[in-house]
């Protein structure tokens, strides 16, 4: 059989390997499968065409063009997947470990371009919070606008998960407008780098976006500069080998580090044997044992158990460990494949020795033969589950990650001291609490959530819908502290900002309107001579404004707008109590009567371009209003998003005004306009 080549992609070309490079061997059968590396790439020629050729082009783009590029690459990968799942069998894994992979990968990029579409602006410019007033005026105002690095995105990835370590690391990148070169761990480098060939052959992103190495990283990291990012996953040792790079150092270049984890889960105190707790409990456990082997960063290492309980789990565990049949992964009948490599295998027992030296074997160490596959040839093990009798004194127990499918029942007393064993991982990605006592689960999170990334509480209300301990949501943070790296990835729009570059804006609110592609208060305004409603969203500008005629707010309204809506309340019925509440100068006029007369006194009533008001943000009532006061309402254009190929969103800055001039109310509108 002729072996996979795991060429680079670099400059627009594709580069085979040497062939003397490093042989990638099945994890089924041992035998070579492909050769990955490469006689020396010019790393700098790569960093320079991301620079002059991906980066330029994916900045010209709005959020909202890289999003829908997304989309459409997410698409375009769920028709190949079938040829990545084909290729993921030599890795060890199963056909659900794959769809993890695969499945979970792309699932990811849809939600990123989801994101990216709903919570980003069409614009080149990520306005971070609201304008903040620095003097007395506004004629000097600040905001924080957040932009994309001009450098590169460099993904130094770890073997377990070649496309979804992958695509969640690529699709924040390339939505926040950075170009990215990928460096997949070698063992699993043959799935990543078909998966690159997929995105490159989509033609979706200009080029230069996405580059690929195959092998080492040369002199890459002594080359980056201010602009880069390097996003780290693997083992704590490579971790700081790399993030100690004078280079990296000496530039101050971002290292987001997502590395080793113990992860817990703890059995809450009330969920004896044949609660559903205990048996959802013994569902989780076993799944995050057995899924890829055990190699997921987030596997469950460290089960901790009131004492009273663990025996019973120890018991119930081991028989579902039983009922699990190790092999050939092709075979449908088989749960769990093999390790990455037999390398891969001897250091997991190397590092289960370590925990046998503190705790007591209960099952996976016996005569062992793998279905369909030879347990010599292939990186197969059996599950091995071990119980520490004194979780106090265990210190390779809190302190040794097992990569595989290996895991540590420990006894707890009570909540404090479940909470003070599972921070003895000195940091995770994450713990989780089954239990179905609230008031256990809110002291857990007191006592444990600063060591953790993640906690997940789920109990027979959440189990029909929860999505499992392990797995890392795109719209949640991923990554923790210490042990665990101390970097974070994901978490929606938070997962984007890691390639941009926060800058604080000060000046004119024209300057900020400018900067910031959205009209400020303060910025000149343009007053139309016909109503902005029967304008269309392209024709409309920022700071078009509409000044309405003034409104007398009468008593009469007041009792009108309270007997029809049945708010009676007091400030505006009752003068004498209205005057006693700190607030009110009398009967006042209800707040949501002078939105509803704003609509009447800014709208346009015949069909037009403005299909539908969608909402409203940030309401205040400043001012009350008494009655015989007047209102008068200025509509602003205050930013412009297109939403399809038919209509776009217009915010609108509303502001109502007495007839003394002082503000009364200010929010911002939202409406849906046809183009
Ligand atoms: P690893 O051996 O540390 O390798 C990680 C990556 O670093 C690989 O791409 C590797 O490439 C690369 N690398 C190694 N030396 C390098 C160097 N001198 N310069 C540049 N790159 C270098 O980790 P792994 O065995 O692939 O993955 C297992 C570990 O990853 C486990 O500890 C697991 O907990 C952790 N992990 C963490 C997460 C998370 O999200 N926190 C997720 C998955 C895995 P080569 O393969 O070519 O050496």
């Amino acid at each position: 059989m002729s072996l996979i080549e795991v060429n680079s992609f670099i400059g627009g070309q594709w580069i085979s390997p040497a062939k003397t490079v490093t042989q990638i061997k099945s994890a089924i059968t041992g035998q070579p499968i492909a050769v990955c590396g490469h006689r020396g790439l010019n790393m700098k020629a790569a960093r320079d065409f991301a620079i002059t050729h991906g980066g330029p082009a994916l900045r010209d783009m709005t959020f909202h063009d890289r999003a829908f590029k997304l989309k459409d690459l997410a698409t375009y990968l769920g028709t190949r997947k079938q040829e990545l799942y084909a290729l993921s069998y030599d890795t060890g894994g199963t056909l659900s470990d794959h769809k993890i992979d695969v499945d979970g990968g792309i699932g990811t990029v849809y939600v990123f371009s989801a994101k990216g579409r709903r919570e980003l602006p069409d614009s080149q410019v990520y306005l971070d919070g609201e304008v903040e007033q620095l003097s007395r005026n506004g004629s000097f105002q600040g905001l924080h606008i957040c932009t994309p690095l001009q450098g590169v995105a460099v993904h130094i990835n770890a073997f377990n998960f070649p496309v979804w370590g992958m695509l969640e690391k690529l699709a924040p990148s390339l939505l926040a407008g950075v170009p990215c070169i990928i460096k997949p761990a070698t063992a699993t480098s043959q799935v990543a780098a078909a998966c690159v060939r997929m995105i490159i052959d989509s033609g979706l992103f200009p080029e230069g976006a996405v580059q690929l190495i195959s092998g080492s990283t040369g002199n890459l990291l002594d080359i980056l500069d201010c602009q880069d990012v390097v996003s780290f996953t693997g083992s704590a040792n490579t971790a700081v080998m790399l993030r100690s790079n004078p280079n990296i150092l000496r530039n101050s270049v971002r290292f987001t580090a997502e590395q080793d984890s113990l992860n817990a889960s703890i059995l809450g105190p009330d969920a004896g044997v044949g609660t559903p707790e205990f048996d959802l409990f013994v569902k989780e456990v076993l799944g995050e044992m057995t899924a890829k082997a055990g190699q997921k960063s987030t596997a469950i290492r460290r089960i901790f158990a009131p004492d009273s309980v663990a025996r019973d789990l120890c018991d119930a565990l081991a028989a579902g460990l039983g009922q699990i049949t190790v092999g050939d992964p092709r075979l449908s009948e088989v749960d769990m494949g093999a390790l990455v490599s037999r390398a891969q295998k001897a250091d997991v027992l190397a590092k289960s020795d370590l925990i046998a030296s503190e705790a007591d074997l209960i099952c996976g160490d016996g005569p062992f033969a793998p279905l369909g596959a030879d347990a010599e040839l292939g990186a197969f093990m059996a599950p091995r589950l071990y119980h520490a009798q004194d979780a106090d004194a265990a210190k390779h127990i809190h302190g040794t990650e097992a990569f595989g499918p290996v895991s540590t029942v420990l006894g707890y007393r009570d909540a404090d001291h479940a909470a003070e064993l599972v921070n003895r991982g000195a940091g995770s990605l994450v713990a989780s609490v089954i239990t179905h006592d609230s008031r256990f689960a809110a002291n857990m999170a007191l006592k444990s959530a600063a060591y953790h990334g993640r906690l997940y509480f789920n109990n027979r209300d959440s189990m029909g819908e929860s999505t499992g301990h392990g797995a890392p949501l795109p719209h949640m943070v991923h990554g923790g502290p210490g042990r665990a790296g101390g970097g974070e990835e994901l978490g929606g729009v938070r997962g984007v900002m890691h390639y941009m570059q926060r800058t604080a804006i000060q000046g004119s609110p024209e300057i900020l309107s400018a900067v910031a592609q959205t009209w400020v208060p303060g910025a000149a305004k343009q007053t139309l001579d016909r109503h902005p409603f029967t304008l269309g969203f392209n024709a409309l500008q920022l700071g078009d404004t509409l000044e309405t005629d003034p409104r007398i707010v009468t008593l009469e309204d007041i009792e009108t707008f309270a007997h029809f809506t049945g708010d009676t309340f007091y400030a505006h019925m009752d003068d004498a109590a209205a005057r006693a509440n700190p607030f009110f100068p009398g009967r006042v006029a209800h707040g949501y009567l002078l939105l509803s007369f704003a609509a009447g006194l800014f709208v346009q009533p015949d069909p037009g371009p403005v299909l539908a008001n969608t909402g409203l943000n940030a309401l205040r009532f400043q001012k009350p209003v008494s009655p015989d006061d007047s209102i008068k309402v200025q509509l602003t254009v205050r930013h412009k998003t297109r939403r399809n190929d038919d209509y776009g969103e217009v915010r609108w800055h509303v502001l109502l005004i007495n007839q003394d001039g002082d503000q009364v109310a200010e929010y911002e509108l939202m409406t849906m306009n046809e183009y």
